[in-house]
């Protein structure tokens, strides 16, 4: 292990950040006992505490068992102490939640915005969201720590603001972080919309307690976000994940990306709704959505189940190769047509089990999403906390809590 050469205050801010981090984990725990983890001294231990007490992020919660001699007093994370802000800029809705330091959600808003096209209207339409829902719990800014936000699109980690021009080439011109910074004067993370979906789903949802994961997001774009040891993987470039271009089939539809047969040209919404338009028929002047693919498939019609038959085939080729590269314990499926469950999952499970290692498969659940529609915005919120708790600075030094 390489040693560092660190100076008292760095030292400190180090060890703060190290009992922090275990207060949230453990959510309960004794000056004694986090002594005796760390290894630091219990006047350390105390002095460090104290200076958490003071910023209001943990507390005295009584005392804790006896292990034979005075009952040791529990300190304890304060969940609202401060506020996080998520957002989720999706191809076509904007989703903004707000949440505790534990995940849960204080209040959120959503409204439809054709986000890929219109820059400047979807960034003016998600400072509102966010200012409503700051108004409706009556937050003051200064009791946020962060705002983090999600995107369609893959996100170089040397300029996590600019979107691929590729993907979004609306937004060529964009900083998104710089946007939102200036506009709300508060720390703000962006990263794409799959990854963040995958830190929700590990820290909450249906990988809850695990380490390694994979989460799908499918919708008008496909894409996998990796938890490998507990952080997003996101790869030289910020591109790990991009499954929605795995090429399926090389005599497939020609997709944005300039490359044939794509996943995304065969299974993204686009393509099952145009393919519901063929079997279905049009619903109405606009076709039918994946809503009513959804309900065609729960209410039993037949062409609705083809078509997702089909998808988890596809969605197939890609995750079985998926499972023999990197072996998650849990595949996590979001976006609205994976609340069709089963019927999705079977199909994938048939088409992966016909390319993934058997091995790789047995220990891989597939499974859907337990956060359903805002588990990416509440992942995005999270990307804050993971950052907070590692780096204790970014905590609002002065306890302010709610305002009356
Ligand atoms: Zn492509």
């Amino acid at each position: 292990m390489a040693v560092l050469t660190v100076d008292a205050a760095g030292m400190r801010a180090q060890n703060s950040g190290l009992l922090l981090n275990m207060i949230w984990r453990e959510r309960q725990i004794s000056r004694a006992e986090i002594a005796r983890r760390t290894e630091l001294s219990p006047s350390t231990v105390s002095a460090i505490v104290a200076d958490l007490e003071q910023a209001g992020l943990v507390r005295s919660i009584g005392a804790g068992v006896s292990r034979g001699g005075r009952r040791p007093t529990l300190i304890g994370f304060c969940d609202e102490a401060f506020s996080l802000v998520g957002v989720e800029l999706g191809a076509s809705h904007v989703t903004v939640v707000l949440t505790d330091l534990r995940g849960r959600v204080r209040t959120q808003s959503k409204a439809s915005h054709a986000v890929r096209g219109d820059p400047e209207g979807s960034l003016q339409k998600a400072k509102e969201l966010v200012q409503e829902c700051l108004d409706a719990e009556r937050v003051p800014r200064r009791s946020v720590v962060g705002m983090g936000v999600a995107v369609p699109s893959p996100v170089h980690p040397a300029s996590p603001g600019k979107m691929s021009p590729l993907i979004l080439p609306a937004w060529k011109h964009v900083d998104v972080k710089e946007w939102f910074e200036t506009a709300f004067d508060m720390p703000v993370f962006v990263d794409n919309d799959a990854n963040l979906g995958a830190l929700s789903e590990c820290f909450w949802g249906a990988g809850s307690g695990g380490e390694d994961l994979t989460y799908i997001k499918l919708a008008t774009g496909i894409g996998a976000g990796h938890i490998i040891h507990g952080d997003v993987y996101r790869g030289a470039g910020g591109t790990a994940g991009e499954i929605g271009h795995i090429a399926v089939d090389s005599n497939g539809p020609l997709c944005v990306c300039g490359l044939r047969g794509c996943l995304v040209t065969l299974i993204g919404s686009t393509a099952l709704t145009e393919r519901a338009r063929e079997l279905m028929g049009t619903r109405g002047r606009k076709g039918p959505t994946v809503r009513d693919l959804v309900d065609g498939a729960r209410a039993g019609d037949a062409a609705a189940k083809t078509i997702i038959d089909g998808m988890g085939a596809y969605l197939g080729i890609a995750v079985g190769g998926l499972l023999n590269l990197l072996n998650p314990a849990i595949v996590v499926l979001g976006g609205e047509i994976s609340s069709v469950g089963e019927m999705l999952l079977d199909p994938l499970r048939a088409s992966v089990r016909q390319r993934a290692l058997s091995v790789s498969m047995a220990e891989t659940r597939i499974v859907t999403s337990a956060l359903g529609e805002r588990a990416i915005a509440v992942g995005a919120a999270t990307l804050v906390l993971q950052a907070a708790l590692r780096d204790r600075s970014l905590f609002p030094t002065q306890h302010v809590g709610r305002s009356a």
